[in-house]
């Protein structure tokens, strides 16, 4: 091979590459005889994108060490989360606020990216050394290369369709309709849904609503709900009504969140992005409208939730949100509403969205709160045993129990209603707390509140009646508006918990 350099060198890139990605990335998918057929189409499919990339110095020096880094990500989630390289992870991954991306940074995926770039700096070191290789050597690679891909097209089998594709091709195929998608999203032209339809409420009568977006909270995992664990003493004692395992839009907050708060029935449904949210309604309606929040808020273009709390007349973003380390406690809200309860304004709709469960579950109580023990302080899975980890998940629980404790005394002598709905649950295996794929992720509670003064309205009655009804996120829209008693044709009624 010294007669060959570069190919020598390309071949020993691939070899590396291959062991380690693709190695990886069958390795969740595929297992057997399937898993070796994989990872050997895998080495030669990838052995044309580094030749000639290759072949050009200056391409190489960037495309190398971003393809490196961008791979030990990946294979970072494919590997302790169990993530799938897809679209939808990309575009999870963009809307990702910057504190929820600082929650999932551990020592293994900090020393992933290490690696990726020592093995970059060694590359990009051993090209300076190198020539590029005679014009005829690379007319037969290419005629190889071109003859592979047809091939492959034709005999690949079932396994290997193209959402299988090898790294790299598959991380950037999906970098690639992510980011599409993300500028789609960002330049779609919302209807306001004020200038479509005609909303109206015949009793003005002062009300305070106060919608509260969970963060992955389970349904099961409530004693309120059966849960054997005492998790939710302030719901317990309160008259909250819960709704067991509503069915939660979709796994990941930046495309749950618009889903919950618009008409749109279901993901697939495309009002979540190109309507706008109730928080408009009760605006045009005289209400005045907050948006509090414990998550990183965007500007207003870069992410569909943020499109929405723009609608609101006052926006709040919490510092801790922004604070590396930082604990991140929900009850650091409450005089927030406080203030926003005290403004004159005899209608109000105050939007909470809080941090609840999302992992690092342990930076969402104070350790004086800890109920549960032990309870995994490390954010290394690997260090956290599969019980402490279900301690904090519930230590969790129990914070989020305790700023519905505050919320409720808040509003015990107002006209008030909350409605809380969680975005999705949570996995718990300490495999793979980040996989969005389990049913247990999709089952999510969603709870109603009326304040005394209003516990004789036949509403309330008709929440209590409809509590063993299986709801879904796509009530929230009809529920919310509904039971504030806002009349419209496209309210459907029949997706209202108060009728
Ligand atoms: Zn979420």
């Amino acid at each position: 091979m010294k007669k060959y350099p570069y190919l020598s060198f390309i071949l020993l890139i691939t070899l590396v590459y291959s062991c380690i990605c693709n190695s990886i990335y069958y390795g969740a998918l595929l297992d057997g005889h399937k898993f070796v057929i994989a990872f050997v189409l895998s080495f030669f499919a990838s052995l044309p994108y580094w030749y000639f990339i290759g072949l050009f110095r200056a391409l190489f020096y960037l495309l190398l060490p971003l393809t490196f880094i961008f791979s030990a990500v990946a294979t970072y989630f494919v590997k302790v989360h169990n993530a799938e390289i897809s679209k939808m992870s990309v575009i999870a991954i963009v809307e990702t606020n910057p504190h929820e991306a600082i929650d999932v940074i551990d020592k293994t995926l900090v020393s992933y990216v290490i690696i990726a770039i020592i093995l970059s700096a060694v590359c990009l070191y051993a090209r300076t050394k190198l020539k590029r290789p005679p014009l005829q050597h690379n007319i037969v690679v290419l005629t190889l290369a071109l003859l592979f891909a047809l091939a492959y097209n034709f005999f690949k089998p079932e396994y290997l369709h193209h959402s299988n594709y090898s790294m790299p091709y598959v991380m950037w195929n999906a970098t690639h309709k992510g980011i599409k998608r993300h500028i789609e999203l960002k330049n779609i032209k919302r209807i306001a849904l004020t200038d479509v339809a005609t909303f109206e409420r015949k009793d003005d009568s002062p009300l305070t609503v106060v919608f509260v977006i969970g963060e992955s909270l389970r349904s099961d995992h409530l004693h309120i709900n059966g849960y054997e664990r005492n998790t939710t003493p302030y719901l317990d004692k309160s008259e909250a009504v819960a709704y067991k395992d509503a069915i939660a839009c979709a796994a990941s907050t930046s495309l749950s969140v618009p889903c919950m708060l618009t008409r749109a029935n279901n993901i697939h449904d495309d009002s979540w992005s190109n309507e706008t949210s109730f928080v408009s309604i009760f605006k045009s309606l005289g209400f005045e409208t907050w948006w509090l929040s414990n998550q990183y808020n965007f500007r207003a273009s870069e992410s569909t939730t943020a499109l929405i709390a723009a609608e609101a007349d006052h926006i709040f973003r919490h510092k801790n949100s922004i604070i590396w380390g930082a604990k991140t406690l929900d009850t650091d809200l409450a005089p927030y509403i406080k203030d926003a309860l005290a403004t004159p304004a005899s209608k109000k709709l105050i939007m909470v969205h809080t941090y609840g469960s999302h992992w690092h579950f342990d930076s969402k109580y104070m350790a004086e709160d800890a109920y549960f023990k032990p309870y995994c302080e490390n954010k290394e899975l690997s260090e956290c045993s599969q019980e402490a980890l279900v301690n904090s998940y519930d230590n969790s629980v129990r914070a989020t129990d305790k700023f519905f404790g505050e919320l409720f005394l808040m509003l015990a002598n107002e006209r008030a209603i909350v409605i809380y709905a969680s975005d999705h649950g949570s996995e718990l295996d300490n495999k793979e707390i980040l996989n969005r794929s389990s049913k247990d992720v999709l089952n999510v509670p969603i709870i109603v509140w009326f304040s005394p003064a209003l516990r004789q309205d036949a509403r309330y009655k008709n929440v209590v009646k409809n509590s063993s009804k299986k709801i879904d996120h796509s009530y929230l829209f009809h529920s919310t508006t509904d039971c504030a008693g806002i009349e419209s044709n496209i309210i459907d009624k029949g997706r209202s918990v108060c009728r």
